[in-house]
């Protein structure tokens, strides 16, 4: 077996790369392999956390690939590593697997303690609780759609767990719609829909994750329709996430379409500085990373759009801290993100915004910040605001001051009509975002 482990390291470094993996696998060590079940030693959680994010599989896969047949993974912390964090590790692992012996497979970490609210969540936050609190009855469906790494699977899953804990006798599923084609592809080949009609639609909680990706799969979409139709007929409760919203979600049926939007339609946006702090504070202390002041605005300056990556950062500074001893600072930081944070980005400036829109729209750059408002001038504007918006920290009444002394109301409509073009008109949309990518250089 030491054999198959060596080899399984070799084929990781070539797949991962010298650095990534002397920091997170070399470290690694194999207990016990029994059967199909292989144990490994990880100095710390932070182990574990970083290779299921970024690897995910890819342990197993490549043990699979060697061996030729399927394997369980499980991770021990060694015993130099804290026993605050075993404990921890312990009682998750503990309850994942009293739901799992149940049939039910919810990640015990995505629960709504442990969701940070802020102003870009907090609508879909309250959703989702709404949603705890009387299934089936507030909002049904409820549809969650955001961008990558802002909270979705998170914050359906906490529907599933809160459920779960109350209630132990609900069926409860979680599934993305990946998996949700599989299942539908496999049944229609073995001749096993009566088998999955069953599975699906006696459930008190179907979470479907990522909807997006059955754009195209005609049968998925057929079974996916009936089964919603079904729970919903029992008053059953269905969470959706996509990463848009339906209306964007262009090759589906119109009847499966308007039943995604038939309860309730709650955004995710990316999150903004106070929110991006919060998150930072509460990972560290949970993961006990003792991080300055400085380390904390440094990391919550630089990393901007995607809660995932911003976690991702903590967890290897932590990992660097604990294997040099080493305290985190800022100059550990730029060194150790350095391939998610480049040296030299300068925070992109409202006037670095007008001047890249008014080029593109053929305006004066002058123009754009005088009251004019004719529509040569109004749209680009318009557009100006929005991108605005989306990439600098400056406040709603602070991009409005620069736009011809213009009040914060008027920012949010403008974003409005920006938004709602952009979903409406596929050229339109396609101009802002080379805009947007221009912009970001
Ligand atoms: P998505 O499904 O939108 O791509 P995830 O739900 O997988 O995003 O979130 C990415 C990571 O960020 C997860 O580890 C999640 O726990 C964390 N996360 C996202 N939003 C929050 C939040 N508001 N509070 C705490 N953690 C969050
Ligand atoms: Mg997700």
């Amino acid at each position: 077996m030491e054999d198959v482990w060596n080899k399984c390291l070799s084929i990781i470094e070539k797949k991962v790369g010298a650095n990534a993996f002397e920091l997170w696998f070399k470290p690694m060590k194999l207990l016990q392999a029994k059967d199909n079940n292989i144990l490994l030693e990880i100095p710390n959680r932070f182990f574990r956390e970083w290779v299921e994010d970024y690897y995910p599989n890819l342990l197993s896969s490549t043990l699979e690939e060697i061996t030729g047949h399927p394997v369980m993974l499980k991770f021990k912390i060694g015993e130099k590593g804290d026993s605050e964090a075993r404990k921890i590790d312990a009682r998750l692992e503990g309850r994942k697997q009293r739901l799992a012996s149940k049939g039910i497979y919810l990640n015990p970490k995505y629960t709504f303690s442990s969701f940070v609210r802020g102003q870009s969540n907090q609508f879909a936050h309250a959703a989702a609780m709404a949603v705890g609190d009387s299934l089936g009855r507030a909002y049904n469906p409820l549809f969650v759609y955001g961008g990558v790494g802002l909270g979705k699977t998170h914050l359906i899953t906490a529907i599933g767990n809160k459920i779960a804990d109350k209630r132990q006798d609900f069926n409860i599923l979680y599934v993305s719609s990946e998996q949700f084609t599989n299942e539908v592809v496999s049944a229609v080949r073995h001749g096993k829909t009566e088998e999955l009609k069953g599975r699906y639609r006696n459930l008190d909680l179907l979470l479907v994750d990522d909807v997006q990706f059955i754009e195209n799969k005609t049968a998925t979409q057929e079974e996916l329709f009936h089964t919603l139709n079904t729970l919903y007929e029992k008053q059953k409760q269905i969470v959706l996430s996509s990463d848009r919203p339906p209306k964007e979600i262009k090759n589906i049926t119109d009847r499966l379409r308007s039943r995604f939007s038939m309860g309730l339609i709650a955004d995710i946006q990316p999150p903004e500085i106070e929110l991006r702090m919060a998150i930072i504070q509460k990972k560290a202390e949970a993961e006990r990373i003792q991080l300055s002041e400085e380390v904390r605005n440094f990391l919550a300056a630089k990393i901007k759009s995607n809660i995932r990556e911003l976690e991702g950062s903590l967890i290897r500074l932590g990992a660097q801290a604990s294997l040099t001893g080493e305290p985190i600072d800022v100059s550990m930081a730029k060194n150790v993100l350095k391939d998610i944070i480049s040296e030299d980005d300068r925070p992109i400036t409202v006037e670095h915004i007008q001047k890249l829109t008014s080029e593109f729209f053929g305006i004066k750059c002058q123009e754009m910040r005088s009251k004019k408002r004719t529509k040569e001038v109004a749209i680009p504007r318009q557009v100006a605001m929005y991108v605005s918006k989306q990439l600098t920290d400056s406040s709603l009444s602070d991009i409005g001051k620069n736009f011809g002394g213009k009040d914060h109301a008027t920012v949010i409509y403008a974003c409005k009509q920006i938004e709602e073009r952009r979903a409406k008109d596929e050229d339109f949309n396609r101009k802002v975002d080379n805009l947007i990518k221009r912009i970001k250089g």
